[in-house]
């Protein structure tokens, strides 16, 4: 694009500033983020009533709760935001099919915490879509039955579903009631499908890691919160009663030591909770149960672009989801009891044969040809918390726990993303009575940055499309990932020339959108972007082969890295990268 035309688009983004501000939205449509510097300068000056340990999905719920009752908070998290469990989801916002069959098992010992679990996921599944239209969906999922017993079954299982949604909803996104499918439908969706019938429920889907980053920053620009990744904390500060007084951590971009002074701890750390509960009470057990489940990632060639797939039951009695992703489709979940977390976990030999063993039992497909085309794989560790009693990880509890101890570390163990919203606010809870603060929760449900202006996403993609000429799925693509910021993001895009080059052709990735994940979003590694600001990694391996060396120079011209630091980080980051061969 010649100089002109940037000056043009520079003008209609202006435009279109001033077209929303004059259609009575009081909120500004560029907004204005601190860097990663920023937030640790701060940090080193400030007192803070919380200090939240850990930045995936239960530290980003804390955050939310904090900001949204005043109370001045911090984020640290050792790694990047979402890169445990909470970038390596199923990405299913849901009350649990699975648990509610469970419930009504002869043999369940644990009927009424499962009843709690599932209803209290099925409300905050209505209150998870309506925080944030733009990262989620709801959509149908096709349970396949072949006799009538079956179909039967299903569809009264999926309709006491819908009916204790319906009992518990409080407001928030609506979902529709279940129904049954006949052969030619499902054929329409699903080519290779083998069944002749099925039931269609409702539940929610979204994108894990890109919902960390758009809920911190919600949280920063409300002015209570500061957050820094690559800050890992190491230990805690206590004063003569034995009182937590703030954290003792380690800035690894820095490489610097440095305290940060909070009147309580929350510790967020999903998987690695003991390790901050042990810091605080070597006498403490151990409640944490590291669980591995994998997926893969496969083209959408093979099911549906609006359905997802679930086999009730596969070969070793569990449930195994197919649902549609960013235009790909993503199965899983297998479950492999860990001896203790790992930020990496691979995904082994055993678990993907079994996954794609139970692919071509389910449909009628070439199994090497479905072997070839796998697209990614990955594997995440999910935090649960120990009950003695589970026999195995498929009856460990999937409730959360909120533990306070003597000196005031306030752990939020196990749960799900589906319920963050929750188990902030009840850990938020705990920490007003700990700090002697008594805010109340806000009464309505708090919308993220990306819904503040309140946009119409099917219109804005079409504006978005006209105004600068992108194709309907790369104006999409910005509208659901970044929201309202799309037009922030934009803006970078079409400043200079050299930032609208793209980074490769089947995807939407522009210089100028990375320019914007470094600065705003505290991108610090290519990992960062390849993963968690865009979900490469996750939709086609092999694409990141292709745009890692672009990604990584980049980076070092923007965080002006010199040739011994790209030279050192090159050979740390080694083993990292040949395990992304695929
Ligand atoms: C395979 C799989 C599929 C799942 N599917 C679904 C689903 O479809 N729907 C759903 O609702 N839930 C799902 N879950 C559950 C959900 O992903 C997790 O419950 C949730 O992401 C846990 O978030 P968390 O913040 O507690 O843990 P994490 O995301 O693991 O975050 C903990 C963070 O703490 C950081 N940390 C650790 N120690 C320190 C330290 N000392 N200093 C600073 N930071 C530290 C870590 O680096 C990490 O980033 C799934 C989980 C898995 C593994």
């Amino acid at each position: 694009m010649n100089k002109v035309a940037f000056v043009t688009v520079a003008s209609l983004l202006t435009q279109r500033k001033i077209q929303l501000q004059s259609a009575g939205d009081s909120q500004q449509i560029y907004y204005k983020l601190k860097s990663r510097e920023e937030h640790l300068a701060d940090a080193l000056q400030s007192e803070y009533d919380v200090i939240i340990v850990g930045g995936g999905a239960t530290g980003a719920g804390v955050s939310l709760a904090c900001a949204n009752r005043g109370l001045k908070s911090i984020v640290l998290e050792s790694q990047d935001y979402a890169s445990g469990a909470s970038s390596k989801s199923t990405k299913l916002v849901h009350g649990g099919v699975r648990y509610m069959q469970q419930i009504f098992q002869l043999s369940e010992k644990n009927r009424i915490e499962k009843w709690d679990l599932v209803s209290e996921s099925l409300r905050e599944r209505s209150n998870f879509l309506s925080m944030c239209s733009y990262l989620t969906q709801d959509f149908p999922t096709l349970i396949p039955c072949n006799n009538l017993f079956d179909l039967g079954y299903y569809y009264l299982g999926s309709l006491v579903y819908h009916c204790v949604y319906l009992y518990y909803q409080t407001g928030g996104h609506t979902f529709k009631p279940p129904r049954i499918v006949g052969k030619e439908e499902i054929q329409s969706h699903f080519k290779f499908a083998k069944c002749n019938y099925g039931v269609i429920y409702y539940d929610g889907q979204f994108n894990d890691a890109r919902m960390v980053q758009e809920l911190l920053v919600t949280s920063s620009l409300k002015g209570t919160l500061n957050m820094a990744n690559y800050v890992e904390v190491k230990g805690l500060l206590k004063d003569e009663q034995n009182k937590i007084t703030g954290v003792q951590a380690f800035d690894k971009i820095g490489q610097k030591q440095i305290k940060i002074k909070g009147k309580c701890v929350v510790n967020a750390t999903g998987g690695w909770a003991d390790n901050l509960r042990l810091m605080d009470d070597p006498t403490v057990s151990k409640r944490i149960v590291s669980v591995a489940g994998s997926h893969i990632t496969l083209p959408q060639k093979y099911g549906s672009r609006h359905w997802g797939y679930l086999i009730p039951k596969t070969s070793d009695g569990r449930v195994l989801y197919m649902i549609p992703w960013q235009g790909n489709m993503i199965m899983g979940t297998t479950e492999r009891k860990l001896e203790s977390p790992t930020h990496d976990p691979t995904v082994s030999h055993e678990e993907y044969m079994w996954l794609l063993k139970s692919f071509c039992d389910e449909f009628t497909v070439d199994a090497s040809e479905a072997a070839r085309d796998v697209k990614s794989k990955w594997c995440g560790v999910r935090p649960l918390v120990y009950q003695s009693d589970a026999l195995s990880t498929k009856e460990v509890s999937r409730t959360h726990q909120i533990e306070v101890s003597k000196s005031g570390l306030i752990s939020v163990m196990g749960g799900k993303w589906t319920i963050f919203r929750l188990m902030g606010e009840q850990a938020v809870d705990k920490v007003q009575q700990l700090i002697g603060k008594n805010q109340k929760r806000i009464e309505n449900l708090p919308k993220l940055v990306g819904d503040w202006t309140q946009f119409d996403h099917r219109k804005e993609i079409q504006i978005m499309m006209k105004m600068f000429d992108l194709p309907q799925s790369y104006a999409a693509y910005f509208l659901t990932t970044y929201g309202d910021r799309a037009y922030d993001v934009l803006k970078l895009i079409y400043e200079k020339p050299e930032n609208k080059e793209s980074l490769h052709p089947q995807f939407p990735h522009t210089v100028g959108e990375i320019l914007y994940q470094i600065r705003y979003e505290q991108a610090r590694k290519p990992e960062d972007i390849l993963f968690r600001r865009t979900r490469l990694g996750f939709l086609d391996q092999n694409a990141i082969f292709t745009v890692y060396e672009k990604v990584f120079q980049i980076m070092a011209k923007e965080l002006k890295w010199s040739d011994k630091f790209q030279q050192q980080f090159l050979k740390e980051n080694f083993e990292y990268i040949r395990k992304l061969e695929f």
